[in-house]
């Protein structure tokens, strides 16, 4: 689908163009056509193919213009010819947390800053000081941004680069004879971003798996070709490296290169105090070869119980694993539900109906309708009246008898900055569901913000603290909350934490996990879906929690309905 790149290309068109201020109408019309591109349910080209492009509330007949000319040529000459005339890389800009059209063009205008470098360049000299608009605390809240963004720029969020990683290793089995393929490294780990990708495999005709690489139809760049080992950059930047292992070291690789580095380290002693060696190539007492080709056996042959790449972080895994106590982690399979997701009632893509659907083709028992709630105007929040009418909804909806999965009645409910909810307790009282999340003024101090959330979860009819910390991978730290506090609240009153399984989420994070765990905290996994497609995101939420230490068991929507109904009750 190409309709997150032309979104971003009318979105930059909008920004160049109130960067230019000849006209204030035009930028608003971009701006709001680039996002309803960007909530469009349904794929741009099939738009396009029907002739149904100005259906699109916002695009009128030469935005239409501009997305059919880029279909059908890859660029749009509106755009070409404006960055002409104004050099500035607004995506680069923009990725800065708190940098948007307005700071672009101000600092366009009064420095003539086009870009990360210029900006950083005028930071450290100075020029930014007395800036009208810009104040001492604006300027090192960018100078902390810019920091961000280049750690950023070197890293790939997980959900972008595992489907990368699939279709490479199924271009690889397809087009060359391969025994076995793995994809290595922090990806395997499942990290919530990797640096690059790594891909081991065994095979018989090993120049054939090379050639089968470097024609890999998404190459920009071969960086380097071997024998044993082959790197390429991808168009998108990110760099994959392919090693050819021999089959009585294949486990050992595959040990090796997943890594993490710690973990490998320590396990290094460990071999080293029994008398052997470990390496890539196997673990050896003497000349012999005492392990290698599988990966399990170099586990059991220093005395551990074999350990799931999540865990590999040297942060008790080792320990664990010497004395059998490793916990058994939660699968995919275990999910019996999604309690956290949005539907048009609220700022979601589809409707009820829909998200019904595709939750019941995931074999979903249950799942919990959770819109926003009034006071988050931007995202259309329901008051009182439509919470109710929406209850009245899903009744019918469940006893239609159309459906297998049950559909329970709930709502992200607003935590108000002094920690009351945004909506009356008597509907409050009639939710299956509540979960409560803080959406606005994030930066209100640790001890204020602590207060406020505690206030929050200890309201008797709430049930889940929804993404607990507010992160954004690369885009948005965590508020600065005191999280144990939190969590002592959470366990007086009953309340769970979610684990927010959006990708740039991934809210709590694996630390924070253990944390909870060990307090005896329970967790919802949910994926905050705003579309039927991010319903699959859950597979992200699992792979955040098995890094996190957790078992079935920690999780409340790995239970039965039955079950799940004692635990709402508190
Ligand atoms: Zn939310
Ligand atoms: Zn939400």
């Amino acid at each position: 689908m190409k309709n997150r790149e032309i979104a971003r290309l009318l979105h930059e068109i909008s920004v160049l163009l109130e960067v230019e201020g000849k006209n204030k109408f035009k930028p608003r019309a971009f701006a709001r056509a680039a996002r309803s591109v960007e909530a469009l349910g349904e794929d741009i080209e099939a738009v396009a193919a029907r002739d149904a492009l100005t259906e699109i509330p916002g695009v009128g007949k030469s935005i239409a213009e501009q997305i059919q000319e880029y279909l059908a040529t890859g660029k749009m000459s509106t755009l070409e010819k404006l960055r002409q005339r104004i050099p500035v890389k607004v995506e680069e800009l923009e990725a800065i947390p708190g940098v948007g059209p307005k700071t672009i063009k101000l600092l366009y205008e009064s420095l003539k800053i086009t870009d990360l470098e210029s900006l950083e360049r005028a930071i450290n000299e100075g020029h930014l000081k007395g800036l009208r608009g810009i104040g001492p605390k604006t300027i090192t809240q960018i100078a902390e941004g810019i920091a961000l963004v280049r750690g950023v720029m070197s890293r790939t969020l997980l959900s972008e680069a595992l489907p990368i990683a699939d279709a490479i290793v199924e271009h690889l089995k397809s087009s060359a004879p391969v025994t076995r393929i793995d994809v290595a490294g922090s990806l395997r780990r499942r990290k919530e971003s990797v640096g690059d990708i790594d891909i081991l495999v065994l095979s018989e005709r090993p120049t054939d798996v090379t050639d089968a690489f470097v024609s890999y139809p998404d190459v920009s760049d071969v960086l380097l070709r071997g024998d044993t080992k082959t790197s390429i950059r991808l168009t998108n930047g990110l760099q994959v490296d392919l090693r050819l292992l021999p089959i009585e070291s294949y486990g050992a690789g595959l040990q090796y290169f997943t890594g993490s580095k710690d973990h490998n380290v320590h396990l290094r002693t460990i071999a080293q105090r029994a008398g052997m060696k470990l390496n890539e190539y196997g673990l050896f007492k003497g000349e012999e070869l005492v392990a290698g080709a599988e990966e399990s056996e170099i586990y059991q042959s220093l005395g551990l119980q074999f350990i799931p790449p999540e865990l590999r972080e040297d942060q008790g895994e080792i320990e664990a694993a010497k004395v059998g106590r490793l916990p058994s982690l939660v699968e995919l399979d275990d999910i019996r539900g999604d309690l956290h997701m949005h539907t048009d009632y609220s700022d979601g893509v589809n409707t009820l109906e829909e998200m019904v659907e595709a939750a019941e083709a995931l074999g979903h028992e249950y799942i919990c309708i959770a819109d926003h709630t009034k006071s988050l105007t931007v995202a259309k929040g329901m008051d009182e009246e439509q919470i109710l009418r929406r209850i009245d909804e899903i009744d019918d909806l469940n006893s239609s008898g159309r459906w297998h999965v049950r559909v329970l009645k709930g709502a992200e409910v607003d935590i108000l900055p002094d920690g009351t909810l945004d909506l009356e307790d008597d509907v409050l009282y009639q939710l299956d569901v509540v979960t409560v999340s803080v959406h606005s003024k994030m930066q209100m101090g640790r001890a204020t913000m602590t207060e406020r959330i505690i206030r929050a979860i200890e309201h008797k009819h709430v049930h889940i603290l929804g993404h607990p910390t507010g992160r954004k991978l690369f885009k948005r730290p965590a508020y600065d909350v005191d999280i144990e506090a939190i969590f002592e609240a959470a366990r007086g009153s009953g309340v769970a934490m979610e684990l927010n399984a959006y990708p740039e989420r991934l809210d709590l994070g694996a630390g924070h996990l253990r944390l909870a765990k060990r307090m005896g905290i329970r967790i919802a996994i949910n994926t905050d879906a705003h579309r039927t497609s991010e319903l699959h995101n859950m597979r992200f939420g699992v792979f955040q929690a098995r890094r996190g230490w957790l078992e079935a068991d920690d999780i409340i929507n790995t239970r039965s309905l039955d079950e799940l109904f004692r635990f709402l009750k508190k």
